[in-house]
């Protein structure tokens, strides 16, 4: 897959954020994580890169864990797809769960503050605690400039926290959950502990490295149903209809694929597509769900 598509130079970096358009558009990585702990790895895997909103799911997975479940996400965010890009404020304005669910901004920084914590200080600790945690124990760093970059342009978002707090769907203080969600996805990553994270997954809630349980069993299949309908952003149902696997994109250029209970994918570059979703990463994720015909539905090779 890494060599098939290595020559695809369509899509352009993410510029909104302005350190995201500087970061090499060449890189491009392929890596399979198995849940025993072996990884299959391709291209500049080592590279760690922001994980912007692929770590969306793991904190609400935190979330669910802390909270007796997934019944928490669903009544005080919500579990629908908006069929909106990502940081639609029409999407809130639209939909009586307002945040609409746990993947898109809204529902994300929502679920950032559903964190049980005492301080701003302690909802950052536990929500790199178990982005690390998922990664096996990695030692995740915070990319400082590019939260600095981030949180500078932060208008949209602080809206959209603004927003969720008038509507009493913002369990924090605004500007405290914005800090801490925007160095959520300023943590830099590499595609080789992408991959670890989603093996988690596909190891239903346990580490394969660390043996450690992240999630119940229970709320595995409610947290990849979430990731199915609504991990692409608006580019979610064509995403199901042609890879058909739970996965999560970021606009840094990630995307982690789950294959319940047999292994995870994850693909980085970032030149993106219109949707905000990396071109590289999903052509190289569909090819290998095709060739190894392992979408949730059945094999789909074309
Ligand atoms: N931090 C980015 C934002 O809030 C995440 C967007 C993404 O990766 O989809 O806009």
């Amino acid at each position: 897959a890494h060599a098939k598509f290595k020559g695809v130079k369509d899509g352009k970096n993410a510029d909104y954020i302005p350190i995201l358009a500087t970061v090499p558009s060449e890189l491009f990585a392929v890596v399979i994580a198995t849940p025993e702990g072996k990884l299959y790895s391709t291209g500049d895997a080592d590279h760690r890169f922001s994980i912007q909103s692929v770590s969306k799911p793991f904190t609400a997975a935190l979330v669910m864990q802390q909270q007796g479940g997934p019944q928490v996400v669903k009544d005080k965010i919500g579990v629908e797809p908006t069929g909106l890009p990502f940081n639609s404020k029409l999407a809130l304005e639209m939909y009586e769960a307002r945040s609409v669910n746990p993947l898109v901004n809204a529902g994300a920084i929502a679920a950032v503050s559903l964190v049980k914590a005492r301080s701003e200080k302690d909802r950052w600790r536990k929500v790199l605690g178990n982005l690390r945690d998922f990664a096996g124990g990695a030692d995740l760093p915070l990319l400082k400039e590019v939260y600095r970059s981030e949180y500078e342009t932060s208008w949209s978002n602080r809206a959209i926290a603004n927003l969720l707090y008038n509507y009493e769907r913002l369990y924090a203080d605004p500007e405290e959950t914005l800090r801490v969600y925007t160095r959520q996805c300023s943590v830099g990553v590499s595609t080789k502990e992408l991959a670890m994270m989603g093996a988690t997954l596909a190891n239903r809630g346990v580490n394969p490295k660390t043996g450690k349980r992240l999630l119940d069993e229970g709320s595995v299949p409610e947290l990849l149903a979430i990731m199915l309908t609504a991990g692409f952003y608006d580019e979610s149902g064509e995403w199901s209809y042609g890879a058909g696997l739970p996965s999560k994109t970021g606009v840094g250029g990630g995307i982690v694929s789950v294959v319940p209970g047999r292994f995870a994918i994850a693909a980085f570059s970032p030149r993106l597509n219109e949707a905000g979703n990396s071109v590289r990463a999903m052509k190289a994720i569909r090819y290998i769900a095709g060739d190894l015909g392992v979408g949730i539905f059945g094999p789909n090779p074309d």
